[in-house]
């Protein structure tokens, strides 16, 4: 049996090794910054292209090259590039693909320190980015404008969860000779593979999901040949911000366990999501697992789970939301997601606090809105740690 014949539990173990002459079973970490050539004559070749091999951990290195082919084989990308962390995959994507003069179309509702970027930094280079609301096809279709290059988004959104329709995203960019790039950081390939649904480039936040256990940060890229295998590689090798061997390692063995680790945070959100529905302190549950949610049907055909993130809006606004995160004693009070340890966010101070009131309401970050991103905990053990705090509520 082929290895593109596999499936993604086959191949989250498997795919990308490749043994040395010592027969280790498990995957090596190769802490090497560079690499020997047998003569001058091979030094010269390698240097030139014209034979394979590894020069120098900033353009190759195996531990990393063995993430890379399991990543991308998972997600059903040509290539994947590892990368520092998911903020440097980012901004490899930008800075490979796109010139001075161009403009990108974004969902609002993206990672801050993605909006930061695009705002800030990629403006500062002439790239200038519009922001449109995630769900609704027609301001996206009318914020493209003809020196439009990149469309992006992350679904489902945080903290709301709101899900984009990729196959129709898709297909705008490419009628108006765009890419569409997705931040698959909140799904993993365990549940969402964009480019079944005609994405061109897929980004991820290695340090979620894929780690999985809270101990290093990374990123990828993943999508062809010519988009990833050259022109985001080339950035990456000449500006550097490679992923470690060793942070490659620990992301290896985290892709190991995210199925079933996937599986068991969906789980337990829709667990918690329909007790929370149930909670009398609680006005509203945003998690596209409950029928209710608007796109339910949407990321029922797109996502093969419903993800680990979910929020709700607690009724007496940032005073109370407040008095169910200081109840907490097992949650751990951290804007971080993607760990084994659930974690209780207020978004409106924390991750969204520097939105002015106006941006806030139109993002819809109310101030009794609390995210949990739910972990591998027992889930009676997470409800009686919110029960605390919703119940004095009452
Ligand atoms: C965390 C995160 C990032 C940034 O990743 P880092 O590894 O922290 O640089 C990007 N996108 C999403 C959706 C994230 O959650």
């Amino acid at each position: 049996m082929k290895e593109q014949d596999w499936e993604l539990e086959t191949l989250a173990v498997r795919a990308g090794q490749h043994r040395t002459h010592e027969c280790e079973h498990s995957d090596p970490i190769f802490m090497t910054s560079s690499y020997v050539f047998g003569s001058a004559a091979e030094a010269e070749a390698r240097f030139k292209g014209e034979i394979p091999g590894n020069i120098y951990s900033r353009f190759t290195n195996p531990t990393v090259r063995m993430f890379e082919q399991r990543l991308a084989a998972l997600e059903g990308g040509e290539r994947c590039v590892a990368t520092a962390s998911g903020m440097s995959a980012i901004l490899s994507t930008f800075m490979a693909l796109l010139q001075n003069g161009e403009h990108i179309v974004a969902s609002r509702a993206i990672f801050g320190t993605t909006t930061v970027l695009l705002d800030k930094y990629m403006a500062k280079f002439g790239v200038e980015t519009t922001f449109v609301d995630l769900t609704d096809s027609d301001v996206w279709r009318r914020a493209i404008k003809s020196n439009t290059r990149l469309l992006f988004l992350e679904t489902p959104s945080n903290p709301l969860t709101e899900v984009a329709d990729v196959k129709a995203l898709a297909d705008l960019a490419h009628e108006h000779d765009c890419l569409l790039v997705v931040d698959n950081c909140f799904c993993t390939p365990a549940l969402q593979r964009p480019f079944e649904f005609g994405a061109d480039i897929v980004i991820h936040s290695a340090t979620k999901y894929i780690d999985g256990q809270g101990r290093c940060v990374g990123g990828a890229v993943v999508g062809n040949k010519e988009l990833v295998g050259e022109h985001v590689y080339g950035f990456l090798r000449t500006a550097g911000p490679t992923m470690s061997p060793f942070n490659a390692w620990v992301f290896l063995k985290g892709l190991e366990t995210l199925r079933i680790r996937m599986q068991a945070h969906c789980n337990s959100a829709l667990d918690l999501a329909i007790w929370l529905q149930e909670q009398p302190a609680v006005a509203r549950v945003h998690y596209p697992g409950l029928p209710q949610h608007p796109q339910h049907r949407l990321a029922a055909s797109q996502q093969k789970g419903f993800g680990g993130v979910l929020s709700f809006e607690i009724k007496g606004g940032q005073a109370a939301a407040w008095q169910v995160v200081d109840n907490t004693r097992l949650l751990s009070i951290t804007a971080n997601l993607g760990d084994t340890k659930s974690t209780i966010t207020h978004p409106a101070t924390t991750t969204h606090g520097r939105l002015t009131p106006e941006q806030k309401a139109e993002a819809g970050i109310g101030d009794g809105l609390l995210r949990i991103a739910v972990g591998l905990e027992d889930i009676g053990d997470i409800k009686a740690d919110l029960a605390r705090g919703l119940d004095r509520l009452r």
